[in-house]
């Protein structure tokens, strides 16, 4: 079986040699537990930050040790009790052909219902993040008007759709590319800019017009967060994601400068992690199925195959290579 280990820590961007391909033995099944033979597995920003030595609420990868993350497989042998050989399991042992894992921790999917890959992005980790940050965390209410950073990617192009079947005023969203900003547009935002065609605030301004900006949905940081709080309404709320400007840099963030402004506009500005609102997986996955369904909500995948190709998706991704959810597709 093959895997990808970290060969050595990144600084800065990562590259090919950060990452080995290696050849190692499956491990014997011990009872309780199941083999699993992984069909896709995800590449996620977060990974990043686990490719640092330092302390965070993941524990960082080791050198020499295999890199790990969402995966959806099928079971090939059980030794657990609630598993068959054949069945869709999502688990967490992503980043190599074949997993041994105990049964408690391989989740059965029901793949008739969705495409198996959709529970990696939509139906998954991704789509809980878009609406547990916009709902709960940002305090999203019928009427705002919203706008999203890295729109055009996995999390942000949900958020977009969310907020306008919740019943959104506007929905603004960034990207990197005109093809991005036109997808958006199809999607049903109202306004998209291109980040590279000016300073981000410029644009903002622009796309908000007297409306202003309610809520804002940072996955990026940096200059983004500044021109958000810079145009955000009175008691305006910011739900904090991700700050992917700032994940492959060496020098100082750039922004915001302008915190001070939280003051007088009594903005909130409030962190979170996607694992600490497990509780609303079930009403999550009610109202996404739901607006699936109607075609609320459309989702994009980009696919990228083969194991030996996953650092570099990874790297890709962080360079905005995807639209919607990047994915590795596996066939051992
Ligand atoms: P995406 O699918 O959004 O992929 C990353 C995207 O970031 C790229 O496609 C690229 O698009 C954009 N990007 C890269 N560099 C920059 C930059 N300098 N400025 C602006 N945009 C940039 O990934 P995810 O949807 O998985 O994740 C989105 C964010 O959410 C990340 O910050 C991630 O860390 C965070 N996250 C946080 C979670 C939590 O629990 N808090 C859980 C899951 C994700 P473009 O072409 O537009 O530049």
């Amino acid at each position: 079986s093959r895997e990808i280990q970290l060969a050595s820590r990144p600084e800065g961007w990562p590259a090919d040699e950060n990452f080995r391909l290696a050849e190692v033995p499956v491990p014997k099944l011990e009872d309780g537990q199941v083999l699993v033979r992984n069909l896709y597995m995800s590449v996620d920003p977060y990974m990043r930050g686990r490719m640092n030595d330092v302390k965070s609420y993941v524990p960082p990868f080791q050198i020499d040790a295999p890199l790990d993350g969402g995966a959806i497989g099928e079971v090939v042998e059980s030794r657990s009790e609630g598993h068959r050989p054949g069945d869709k399991v999502l688990h967490g042992l992503g980043w190599r052909d074949y997993a041994v894992l105990d049964g408690k921790r391989a989740r059965v999917i029901d793949a008739e219902a969705a495409p198996a890959s959709a529970y990696l992005g939509v139906l998954g980790m991704t789509g809980l993040t878009a609406y547990a940050g916009l709902t709960k965390v940002a305090e999203f209410k019928e009427g705002d008007v919203v706008f999203v950073s890295g729109a055009a990617g996995a999390v942000g192009s949900l958020v977009g759709q969310i907020a306008k079947a919740m019943g959104a005023k506007k929905v603004i969203g960034s990207a990197g590319s005109a093809e991005k900003v036109q997808r958006l547009l199809d999607l049903g935002f109202d306004e998209a800019f291109n980040y590279h065609d000016g300073p981000v605030k410029e644009s903002l301004k622009k796309a908000a017009g007297a409306d202003g900006i309610d809520v804002y949905f940072d996955n990026v940081g940096g200059e983004h967060l500044e021109a958000a709080i810079a145009v955000m309404n009175k008691y305006g709320r910011i739900a904090m994601c991700g700050a992917i400007s700032q994940y492959n840099t060496t020098d100082a963030p750039t922004g915001p400068r302008n915190l001070a402004l939280a003051i007088g506009k009594e903005l909130t500005l409030r962190g979170f992690i996607v694992g600490s609102y497990n509780q609303y997986a079930d009403e999550f996955a009610e109202l996404m199925s739901g607006w699936l369904n109607d075609g609320r909500v459309s989702y994009d995948e980009t696919f990228v195959d083969g194991l030996e190709n996953a650092p570099q998706a990874f790297i890709d991704l962080m360079k905005g290579a995807n639209k919607g959810k990047m994915i590795v597709t596996l066939q051992a």
